[in-house]
C-alpha cells in the first residue's frame, strides 16, 4: 500500500551514502565554531563559514559521482543531529526557553548554550552514540514537553538546508533526520520519575508528519530517517524498554508517517538501520508504506529471505563500511549485492547501494596523507603501501558509485563495448589491494602469532590476592588511605610549545627530551612537597594516551589529517592499527626510571591498556578483535616486565574505554567481556606478587561491567565518584569487592577547587561503605586538562583531608 502522490517522484538513487563528515578536510567547522565561542567571530561570520563548508561538502559528493536526485545527503549540523531534531520539534529544555525564538528555532548563541551549558544552566548530557566514538546530546522529554514544529527562521533547520542546496547549487539533496523511535529511545525524562519518553510517541508523530510535508513543499523527493536504535538490543541498551515495545513503536511510527497527512503530500521515506542487524525491524517496516529500507550488511547478517511486503520498495544495501577505514573488497561486496538483488527481484523490490553507516566516523580523504610525489606528508607515519589499503569518506563514495555501476552491469562512463572490460579492471584493482594487504610482511608476523598461540591460561593469572596484599604492604609501606593521582599533570603551554617546536624540527630531540626530564623533575618535587604517597611522572612526554603508544608499537601508524568528530567541535585523530602488534623497544621505562631516581617514594609506572588502545584506534577488519587485543596485551606485558625490572613497584594500566566497546546486543556482551578482561590480565599478570597493579576506569556507571572489573584482578582500581557523591561506591561495596579501590574525591572536569571540608566529607562517606583498609584517595581522572592554579590547591586539600580522616580512623580503634 503506497500513498498516492500527485507528483511522480524519482526512484531511490542507485548509489548513496548515509551521511558525510562534518569536520571539513581542514577542520574548518571546528575552527569556525571555536572562533565564535571565543568571541573572535560574530554569529553572521560563523554562519557564513558553516554554510561554505556545507556547500563544498555537497559539491564534493556530487563531483565524486552522487549525481542522481536525492543521492547527496543533507545532514550537516551545527553541533549534533540529535540536538537538531530536538530543536526542530520544539523539545528545548525549559531552562533554555529564553533562547527559543518566536516560532521556534535557536540562533547560534542559544543553540550553543543548550549544547555547552550557560552559567548555572547545565548543558544537555552527552553520551556515546551506539558503539562509536561519536557523542550525542541527550534530549530531555517530560510530560510537559510540548512538541511543535519550529519555523526554522534561523536557517539551520532541515527545510532551510534543503532549500540552501537547491537554490544555491541546484542540488536536490536528501534531508536526513533522526527517526522518531530512535529520538525518543535516546532521550531521557526531564525530571526523575518522568515516564519513558517513548510514551510520547503519539504526540511527536504529528510534528514529524508536518516536518515531512514542509520538506516536500520545499521540493524534497526523499527523506532519510535514521533508526539505529532498531539494531540495539533494548535489554542491553535501553533499560526500561522491551524489543516488543520497540517493534510496536516502529509499526506505529511508520504506519502513521507512511500515511499522508490530510491533503498533504509527503516525500518518499528511507528508514536506515546502521550499526548492526535489523532483520526483525525489516519485517515490520516492510508492512508499512515507507518506500525504502536500509540494512547494515557490514555489521548485520545478510538476509536469506526477504519479506513479501518489500514489493515496490527499495532495499538499500549498506555494503561499504561507514565506520572502518579499509578499502572494500569490491568483488565480494558485488557478489553480496547480486545475491541480494536475486532475493529482492523475487519479491518485487529494487536494490540500491550505500554505506553501512554515515561516513561521520571516518576522516575526509586519504589523498591528504600524501604529497604530490606520492610519499606520506610530515606527520603521517603510515607506509605508502598501507595508505593504498585505506578508504576514507571520499574514497568510500567512489566505492559505492563503482559498486552501483558494477551491479548495473558495467563500469562508469565506459561505452557498452568497453563496459565489461572496465568492470573487470575495477575489480582487478580491488583484488590487488586485498592481495597486497594479505601478503604484506607486517600484516602477519610469525613470531607474534606463535607467541599468542602458545599462551596458556596461567599466563593471565596472578597468585592469590592475600599473598599479593601482604607482599605489597611489606614492599611499599604505605599509610592507610594512601594518596595518589591518576597519572597526568597539567600539559602546560610550555610543554605543548616544546613538542610543537620538536615536530617542526626547531628543537632537537636531545633538547626536547631534556625539557621533558626537567618537567618530570618539577612534577616529582611538587608531589613530594604536597605530601602525596604514590607519585607519578606526570606524562608530560605524551601527546595523547593512545597515540603515544601507537607511535611506539609495530603494527600501528598515525595519520596527519585523519580527524574525526568526537562531539561538537571536538575531533580526534585515531591511530591506524594495520598489522600484527609488537613492541620493538621499551617505551616508558626511561621516563619512569628518571622520575623514580628523584624520590624515595614509589613512582607509579603508567600505561594505557589494550582495550583502550583498540577502542581509540581504527582497528583491522581481517582479524578477530580478541586476537588483536592479545597481541597488544603481550606488547604491554613486555613493557610491564621492563618497568618492574627497572625498579618500578607500582604499575597502572588505564582502561577508561573498557565499557565503550561493549557490544550493543546483550547476547554479544559476555564474549567481549571475556576477551577484554583476558587482555588486561595478559598485560598485567607477569609481575611478582609484591608489584602492585593499578587500573583506572573513567566513568561511574558500571552496570553491565561491574563483574568484569572484579575479574580484571587489579590490586587497586580508581574510578570516577566525586560527581555522584560516592554513590557508585555503595554499589561496588555491595558486590563485596575485595581489593583496593580509589573513588575520585575531586572532580577534575571542572576548574573549581574543592575545599578541604568537601573532600573530607566525601572521604568520610567512603569509609562508611568500604573497608578503610581498601580505600585509596585520588582525583577522578588525570589532571592534564587543568592548570596548576587549580591543581595545587586541590591536591593540597586532598592530602589534608586524607590526613584528617586517617586521624579519625586511628581514634576509632
Ligand atoms: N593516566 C591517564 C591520565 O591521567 C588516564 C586518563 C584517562 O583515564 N582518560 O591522563
Ligand atoms: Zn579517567
Amino acid at each position: 500500500m503506497t500513498t498516492p502522490q500527485t507528483t511522480p517522484l524519482p526512484p531511490f538513487p542507485a548509489a548513496t551514502v548515509l551521511g558525510y563528515p562534518r569536520v571539513g578536510p581542514a577542520r574548518e567547522g571546528k575552527r569556525a565554531l571555536e572562533a565564535f565561542w571565543a568571541g573572535r567571530a560574530d554569529a553572521a561570520t560563523t554562519a557564513g563559514e558553516l554554510a561554505g563548508l556545507r556547500r563544498r561538502g555537497r559539491a564534493r559528493l556530487a563531483a565524486l559521482g552522487l549525481g542522481e536526485q536525492a543521492a547527496v545527503p543533507s545532514d550537516a549540523s551545527r553541533y549534533d543531529a540529535v540536538l537538531d531534531l530536538a530543536v526542530a520539534v520544539g523539545a528545548v529544555p525549559a531552562r533554555f526557553s529564553h533562547h527559543v525564538r518566536r516560532g521556534g528555532g535557536l540562533d547560534l548563541a542559544g543553540y550553543s548554550a543548550v549544547a555547552r551549558g550557560e552559567g548555572e544552566h547545565a548543558p544537555l548530557e552527552m553520551t556515546k552514540w551506539f558503539d562509536t566514538n561519536y557523542h550525542y546530546l541527550v534530549p530531555e522529554i517530560g510530560p510537559g514537553t510540548r512538541f511543535h514544529l519550529a519555523d526554522d527562521a534561523t536557517g539551520d533547520g532541515p527545510v532551510a538546508l534543503f532549500a540552501e542546496a537547491l537554490s544555491g547549487q541546484g542540488l536536490h539533496t536528501r534531508p536526513v533526520l533522526v527517526g522518531p523511535v530512535t529520538f525518543l529511545l535516546l532521550s531521557k525524562g526531564a525530571a526523575a520519575g518522568d515516564p519513558h519518553p517513548l510514551t510520547r510517541l503519539g504526540d511527536l508523530l504529528p510534528v514529524y508528519a508536518e516536518l515531512l510535508a514542509a520538506l516536500r513543499r520545499a521540493g524534497a523527493a526523499w527523506v532519510q530517517l535514521d533508526e539505529p536504535a532498531l539494531v540495539a538490543d533494548p535489554a542491553g541498551t535501553f533499560a526500561e524498554v522491551t524489543t516488543g515495545q520497540v517493534l510496536e513503536a516502529v509499526r506505529t511510527a511508520y504506519t502513521a508517517l507512511g500515511g499522508a497527512a490530510a491533503g498533504e503530500e509527503r516525500p518518499q521515506l528511507l528508514v536506515t538501520t546502521p550499526y548492526g542487524g535489523a532483520l526483525e525491524a525489516l519485517e515490520v517496516l516492510a508492512q508499512t508504506a515507507v518506500e525504502a529500507v536500509h540494512l547494515d550488511l557490514v555489521r548485520g547478517p545478510e538476509p536469506d529471505a526477504l519479506p513479501a511486503g518489500l514489493a515496490g520498495k527499495a532495499l538499500v544495501a549498506g555494503v561499504v563500511d561507514g565506520h572502518g577505514i579499509w578499502r572494500t573488497d569490491l568483488r565480494s561486496a558485488l557478489a553480496r549485492l547480486q545475491r541480494l538483488r536475486a532475493l529482492a527481484e523475487g519479491v518485487g523490490a529494487r536494490v540500491g547501494v550505500a554505506t553501512s553507516t554515515s561516513l561521520l566516523h571516518v576522516p575526509h580523504d586519504v589523498a591528504l596523507e600524501t604529497g604530490p610525489d606520492g610519499t606520506p606528508v610530515p606527520g603521517c607515519t603510515l607506509p605508502p603501501e598501507v595508505l593504498g589499503w585505506l578508504a576514507f569518506a571520499d574514497q568510500k563514495v567512489g566505492e559505492v558509485v563503482a559498486l552501483a555501476d558494477l551491479l548495473a552491469g558495467g563500469a562508469g562512463d565506459a561505452g557498452p563495448t568497453d563496459r565489461s572490460e572496465a568492470a573487470e579492471g575495477t575489480l582487478a584493482a580491488s583484488d590487488a589491494v586485498q592481495r597486497s594487504r594479505r601478503e604484506s610482511a607486517g600484516v602477519r608476523v610469525a613470531s607474534v602469532r606463535e607467541r599468542v598461540a602458545a599462551l596458556r591460561p596461567s599466563d593471565a593469572e596472578r597468585g592469590p590476592y592475600a599473598e599479593r596484599e601482604a607482599a605489597q604492604a611489606a614492599a611499599l609501606d604505605l599509610p592507610p588511605l594512601p594518596t595518589t593521582t591518576i597519572g597526568s599533570f597539567p600539559q602546560t603551554r610550555e610543554i605543548r610549545a616544546a613538542r610543537a617546536a620538536h615536530t617542526r624540527g626547531q628543537l632537537s630531540t636531545e633538547e626536547y627530551e631534556e625539557a621533558m626530564r626537567a618537567e618530570i623533575a618539577d612534577v616529582v618535587a611538587l608531589q613530594e612537597r604536597l605530601g602525596l604517597d604514590v607519585l607519578v611522572h606526570g606524562e608530560a612526554e605524551r601527546n595523547d594516551m593512545v597515540q603515544y603508544f601507537a607511535e611506539h608499537l609495530a603494527g600501528f601508524g598515525v595519520t596527519a589529517h585523519g580527524w574525526v568528530q568526537s562531539y561538537g567541535s571536538r575531533c580526534v585523530r585515531p591511530p591506524v592499527l594495520w598489522g600484527d602488534v609488537s613492541r620493538p623497544a621499551p617505551i616508558t621505562v626511561r621516563w619512569a626510571q628518571h622520575a623514580q631516581s628523584l624520590t624515595p617514594r614509589p613512582v607509579k609506572g603508567m600505561l594505557t591498556g589494550p582495550v583502550t588502545i583498540l577502542a581509540w584506534s581504527f582497528v583491522r577488519d581481517d582479524e578477530p578483535l580478541a586476537d588483536v587485543a592479545a597481541q597488544v596485551a603481550l606488547a604491554l606485558r613486555d613493557e610491564v616486565a621492563d618497568l618492574e625490572a627497572a625498579g618500578i613497584g607500582v604499575i597502572q594500566v588505564d582502561e577508561p574505554a573498557l565499557r565503550e566497546l561493549l557490544p550493543l546486543r546483550a547476547a554479544d556482551q559476555p564474549a567481549y567481556l571475556d576477551w577484554s578482561v583476558r587482555a588486561f590480565r595478559l598485560a598485567t599478570s607477569g609481575v611478582a606478587p609484591a608489584t602492585q597493579v593499578h587500573t583506572h576506569l573513567c566513568y561511574s556507571e558500571f552496570g553491565e561491567v561491574i563483574g568484569a572489573i572484579e575479574r580484571l584482578d587489579a590490586d587497586v582500581t580508581s574510578i570516577e565518584a566525586a560527581r555522584s557523591r560516592m554513590e557508585v561506591l555503595a554499589a561496588i561495596a555491595a558486590t563485596g569487592y575485595p581489593r583496593g579501590i580509589g573513588p575520585g574525591v575531586y572532580d577534575i572536569h571542572s576548574p573549581r577547587v574543592p575545599s578541604q571540608a568537601e573532600v573530607t566529607e566525601l572521604l568520610s562517606a567512603a569509609v562508611e561503605v568500604v573497608d578503610p583498609r581498601l580505600l585509596w584517595v585520588n582525583p577522578d581522572c588525570g589532571l592534564k586538562t587543568r592548570g596548576y592554579a587549580e591543581v595545587v590547591p586541590s591536591l593540597e586539600h586532598l592530602v589534608a583531608a586524607a590526613g584528617e580522616v586517617r586521624a579519625s580512623l586511628a581514634q576509632r580503634v
